[in-house]
């Protein structure tokens, strides 16, 4: 037995752990789980455990449904919220392979992994630093925030800070380091972020922080949404990602002789996520409701460009602390917490790496505002838009060789299947909006 799974077997003797999840992704990013008994943990780690893919969003044709999960030893960790009278239940992320043992085309943390390979090739490792938005709920229906904060309020009456202590309490004590939180521009609204980490351990990170919000809150009687834009209000909820790719412990995008220190490696993977950026978009924000946000301003990126103060650009970069090249990176903005984050950072790094093989040239950076140009003007500096609708962004995405490579021929025909789907009944919706608008029209 190899290391990992002899700690496995300590840590559960050590916690009297009862129950063991074992946790992966659907195609959009919810997550599956499936509990065993520690009796079963020396077989799941050896043969995986078989389930049936058919039933899962994404993963197979009835025909070829036989799917088995496989436990990735190095990601057991104790559930700290489920933790009662003594007994422990855990966790273990799985990687899904097929019966013949070849891996699920239909797993996005194999369609990520992939991505991460093209990358080790190129003698790079993508590190991601997420900034998680998410709303507080008094109720969900109609939705009614919790607080009545704004940006960095110390919020006096905080349940919503005692809500978030407790989280990042509970997201450290399952090794996910937190490295700054505070209230959100919206009532209700909170943004945690994580410590940067390697995409994958960042993309399993962020699908437990999920599950963590959600726990407590559940826990304390409220509600919390990741979805993109509840309110027509208020903002919306991003997931800013700050990334960088590392060849061993230098960091690449540095560079200390440049006017910006950008390397000339950060320069063409910015130019690969502008140029590639309408045909992710799909990806990153996957969801008829994530578009609401992108249309509403209030710093959620609408068009495609990149700045250093610019908060109203796709691609930020930002000052980092002299000395401390380690920290060079570049925000991507677009993305929202609804998001998959294994095929959202999959198709972010592969539209970057894109820009450095074939060395894409930077475009120049935006200083003004890019909202309060008008369409001619924005033409005229060749600022495109992004898509404004999931329809839009799904008819650039069909066309992109750059997504269906990345994402593999059955994820991206399951993908825009379902998302053509989605846009279709919300097509034959009448909103209150148009009542409002239009009940009187003659
Ligand atoms: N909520 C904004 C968005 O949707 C971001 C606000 C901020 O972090 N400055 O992207
Ligand atoms: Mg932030
Ligand atoms: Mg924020
Ligand atoms: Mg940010």
């Amino acid at each position: 037995m190899d290391k990992q799974s002899e700690a496995v077997f300590r840590s559960m003797e050590e916690h009297n752990v009862r129950f063991i999840r074992l946790w992966f992704s659907d195609v959009l990013g919810s997550l599956k789980s499936v509990a065993i008994a520690p009796g079963e943990v020396e077989g799941a780690l050896a043969e995986g455990v078989g389930f049936d893919g058919s039933a899962i969003e994404g993963f197979a044709r009835v025909l070829e449904s036989d799917m088995v999960a496989h436990p990735d030893p190095s990601t057991f960790q104790i559930l700290p919220w489920r933790n009662e009278n003594g007994i422990a239940t855990a966790r273990m992320f799985c990687d899904i392979r097929m019966r013949d043992g070849s891996p699920s085309f239909a797993d996005p943390r194999y369609v990520l992994k992939r991505a991460m390979d093209t990358a080790a090739d190129a003698g790079f490792t993508f590190y991601v630093h997420p900034e998680i938005e998410f709303f507080l709920l008094k109720q969900l229906q109609p939705p009614v925030p919790l607080d009545s904060g704004g940006y960095f309020d110390h919020t006096m009456l905080g349940e919503g800070t005692d809500f978030r202590r407790e989280a990042i309490t509970t997201l450290e004590e399952m090794g996910i380091a937190v490295e700054f939180s505070h209230h959100e521009g919206a009532p209700g609204q909170h943004e945690i972020d994580l410590r940067y980490a390697d995409a994958l351990t960042m993309a399993d990170n962020i699908m437990t922080f999920r599950v963590v919000v959600r726990e407590l809150a559940i826990s304390r009687g409220i509600n919390a949404t990741f979805m993109p834009k509840p309110f027509t209000q208020f903002p919306g909820s991003g997931m800013h990602s700050h990334l960088s790719l590392f060849e061993g412990d230098t960091n690449a995008f540095y560079d200390a002789a440049d006017e910006y220190h950008l390397s000339r490696t950060a320069r063409h993977f910015i130019a690969g996520l502008l140029r590639h950026a309408p045909e992710i978009t799909a990806v990153t924000n996957q969801w008829v409701n994530s578009y609401k946000r992108l249309a509403a301003g209030d710093e959620a990126p609408a068009y495609v460009s990149w700045g250093r103060a610019n908060r109203s650009a796709l691609i930020r970069v930002p000052q980092w602390t002299p000395g401390k090249t380690s920290s060079a990176r570049i925000e991507y903005r677009a993305l929202d917490s609804g998001a998959n984050p294994y095929l959202g950072y999959a198709v972010l790094l592969r539209a970057g790496l894109k820009g450095i093989e074939e060395e894409y040239p930077l475009p120049q950076e935006a200083e003004e505002l890019v909202y309060n140009l008008s369409a001619r003007e924005r033409r005229a500096i060749g600022i495109e838009e992004l898509p404004r609708n999931l329809d839009g962004a799904l008819r650039i995405m069909e066309n992109s060789e750059l997504v269906a490579d990345t994402l593999g021929e059955h994820v991206f025909d399951h993908f825009l299947r379902n998302k053509y789907a989605e846009f279709d009944d919300y097509r034959r919706q009448t909103s209150q909006w148009e009542i409002d608008r239009h009940i009187t029209v003659m």
